[in-house]
């Protein structure tokens, strides 16, 4: 069975409703990422982070996984499918997608500031002041924030090694490290990249398709499932 690595970013999500970060109506232009994505942003002012990211969550129970998150799954009747996502949101797992790695966190889970590896699932959309872990710590939102290390990346990383077919979808692939990861598969893979601002490649082995994720992940897995793609 072929495998195909999928490196999804804000864009994917972007026709479910939820905002991009760097599209003219993100939400980086609201707010100062420093203030609500950093470590020193908590430390100065946990109420606002937590403010922010509860909105962030609070919009998730109104959103639902679009035509592109749905088109993923049935790539797994034919090909070993993982899915490497930059999102915060869980519409890919809504999709049913089986292997879904998660490298800048989840917005539906908290955890420890005392213990990293204290995660928990929240059942509500509201993580509070005063929330705390099984050590008494205040909880935090389960985000990489600026400035902090990826822990998933490591396991992202291995699963690009035997790639035979990368899809790279609303992603600026401007944050790093996830950004480099599109290099990182073998050299006869084939790389496609869906994005309305897709950049162009000289060469037959990377594609861009330069349209929404919603109109062009459904008709690119119709031909992948067909073995007529090249
Ligand atoms: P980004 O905002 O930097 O880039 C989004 C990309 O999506 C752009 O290149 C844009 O042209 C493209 N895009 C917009 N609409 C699209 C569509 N309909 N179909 C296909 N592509 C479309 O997003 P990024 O590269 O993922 O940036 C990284 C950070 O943004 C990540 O850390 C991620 O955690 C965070 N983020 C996540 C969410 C989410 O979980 N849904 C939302 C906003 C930001």
């Amino acid at each position: 069975m072929k495998k195909i690595v999928v490196i999804s970013g804000a864009g994917i999500s972007a026709e479910s409703g939820i905002s991009t970060f760097r599209d003219s109506d993100g939400l980086w232009r609201k707010h100062r990422f420093e203030d609500l994505a950093s470590p020193k942003g908590w430390k100065n002012n946990p109420e606002l982070v937590l403010e922010f990211y509860n909105q962030r969550r609070k919009q998730l129970f109104d959103v639902h996984e679009n035509a592109a998150h749905k088109a993923l799954k049935l790539l797994e009747e034919k090909y070993k499918v993982v899915v490497i996502t930059q999102n915060v949101d869980d519409l890919h797992e809504r999709a049913g997608s089986s292997n879904v790695i998660h490298l800048h966190g989840e917005l539906k889970k908290a955890r420890s500031t005392a213990d990293e590896r204290l995660v928990y699932e929240l059942k509500d959309w509201a993580l509070n002041m005063g929330d705390k872990c099984e050590l008494g710590s205040q909880l935090r939102p389960h985000i990489v924030w600026f400035g902090e290390s990826v822990p998933m990346f490591d396991v992202a990383l291995k699963e690009m090694h035997d790639a035979d077919i990368i899809l790279v979808i609303g992603t600026s692939l401007v944050v790093y490290p996830a950004a480099s990861l599109i290099h990182c598969g073998p050299p006869n893979a084939k790389i496609f990249i869906i994005d309305p601002k897709a950049q162009d490649f000289n060469n037959d082995k990377i594609i861009s398709i330069k349209q929404k994720a919603g109109t062009a992940v459904p008709e690119l897995v119709e031909k992948l499932l067909n073995n007529n793609y090249e």
